[in-house]
């Protein structure tokens, strides 16, 4: 159990959040939850963030109401999870999600794999690796600070008197720019592996540093992260790598183990060639200027920004062993999939669209491209032309096949080569007459 501290309260004029920055409507929420009589507390990231005037990525809402009275206030709300209820409000453009204080396993009530054998289900229970499966138990606000990750993720605003409440270091953390598990790092990874990847995507996002005990652990604990389960790490992968700090994150995941507990293969590949490693780091800074921009990538680029050059070579490589290219890139992906999706679950269609995007290249580069109009619209097009423009940028390779594509799209056609006739209108094919064979019988089928 985390131990227990006087809270420290800050009062509005203590801090920086006004409550002009706060989404409307979770104002309303918070408003009309303690027009009711509940506590109600904009909590997690987002006080994080409006604490460091950062734009909240969403605004999540604490209070004692239980969950059937937070939908008798609301109309709007629907209940879901079936071992915790969480309320979801539902808004035109947005959902908040409103929880019942939570607390974490009271010693004597934790269940364990092996003994949970009461015929009701505990609400509480870990496996023999101290992994929490489950954690259903409602509880005050202190209880429900003190079972978050990171003291800086376990700050409250309170709206009935407009104060910034913290159960831990929060605050100072916060300053330090540290990050820093409430509790005992190696419990609490335990508890939750995924915390680790938090902490990474923390630290590189927010420019914090890891508190160098917790990085020891989680270096130390690295190569328990396949515990978790794989849908949830391909979230968490989307979280790591979409969100602008691609190439920091890729960094932190290296050095402490993660990246090699997740995907062992492509890790051994990178550190085969030093080459290898320039090409990853220069593509991920590719997808963080793009995010930057204004256009972030797909699930589908990011991949290929990751793998795509490992994938490549070992195309390269069956190819030279006589399969033609286009089976090897199968295979190749193929592979990859199924080794990947032990860790992580990939959703096929992101694997299959990958697997389109590096398809698509030698089409590409080939100048002039045969039937360049056609492949304009084919599903794959924008991502295979961007996995090209980040290749041009990062190896320096095909330059001139990404000048005469931009220059197509753009409509100036007097950059264009000209274009073989036979290309650009479909050959008239011969139409071959029918013999009729004497006596033939039809068959249906
Ligand atoms: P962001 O939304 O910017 O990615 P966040 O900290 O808000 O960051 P969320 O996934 O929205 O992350 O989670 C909201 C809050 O829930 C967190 O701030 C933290 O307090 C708590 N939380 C989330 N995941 C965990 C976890 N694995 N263990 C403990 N607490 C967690
Ligand atoms: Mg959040």
């Amino acid at each position: 159990m985390v131990k227990k501290m006087q809270p420290l309260i800050i009062p509005r004029k203590g801090h920086s959040i006004s409550r002009k920055q706060v989404n409307p409507n979770a104002l309303r929420t918070l408003h009309r939850l303690r027009d009711y009589g509940f506590i109600a507390y904009l909590v997690g990231g987002c006080v994080r963030d409006l604490l460091l005037k950062r734009t909240p990525t969403d605004f999540d809402i604490a209070t004692n109401a239980t969950p059937g009275q937070i939908k008798r206030l609301f109309r709007n709300c629907r209940l879901v999870g079936r071992r915790f209820r969480l309320a979801h409000l539902h808004f035109k453009d947005e959902i908040l999600e409103v929880s019942t204080f939570r607390a974490a396993a009271p010693a004597d009530e934790v269940d364990t794999e092996e003994t949970g054998q009461s015929k009701k289900p505990p609400r509480h229970l870990i496996n023999d690796d101290g992994m929490v499966l489950r954690d259903n138990v409602f509880g005050t606000p202190e209880e429900d600070a003190l079972r978050r990750d990171f003291t800086i993720n376990a700050l409250a605003y309170n709206i009935a008197d407009f104060s910034v409440i913290d159960y831990s270091t929060g605050l100072s953390d916060l300053k330090q720019r540290i990050i820093r598990p409430i509790g005992d790092p190696f419990v609490r990874f335990t508890e939750d592996p995924v915390r680790m990847l938090r902490a990474v995507r923390f630290a590189a996002s927010h420019n914090f540093v890891i508190e160098p005990a917790t990085w020891e652990i989680l270096c130390a604990l690295s190569s328990t992260i396949p515990r978790a389960a794989p849908a949830r790490l391909y979230e968490e992968m989307l979280k790591l790598f979409m969100l602008g700090s691609a190439r920091p994150v890729f960094s932190l995941l290296d050095e402490s183990g993660l990246l090699a507990a997740l995907f062992s293969g492509f890790s051994q590949w990178l550190h085969r060639n030093s080459q290898h490693l320039t090409f990853v780091h220069a593509n991920l800074e590719c997808l963080d200027k793009l995010y930057r921009s204004g256009t972030p990538p797909s699930p589908s680029l990011f991949m290929a920004a990751l793998f795509g050059s490992s994938l490549e070579e070992e195309t390269l490589l069956r190819h030279r062993d006589g399969i033609p290219r286009q089976q090897a890139l199968d295979s190749a992906c193929a592979i990859f999939m199924e080794e990947f999706c032990k860790t992580v679950c990939i959703p096929a269609r992101v694997g299959d669209r990958l697997r389109r995007i590096l398809a698509f290249q030698p089409s590409l580069h080939r100048m002039p491209p045969r039937r360049p109009a056609a492949m304009v619209s084919r599903p794959e097009f924008a991502e295979a032309m961007a996995y090209l423009r980040l290749s041009v940028e990062t190896r320096g390779e095909n330059r001139a096949a990404l000048e005469w594509w931009d220059a197509f799209l753009s409509d100036d056609h007097s950059v264009m080569p000209p274009e073989p006739s036979n290309t650009e209108t479909p050959a008239k094919r011969r139409r071959r007459k029918r013999r009729r064979r004497p006596n033939s019988v039809q068959v249906a089928v």
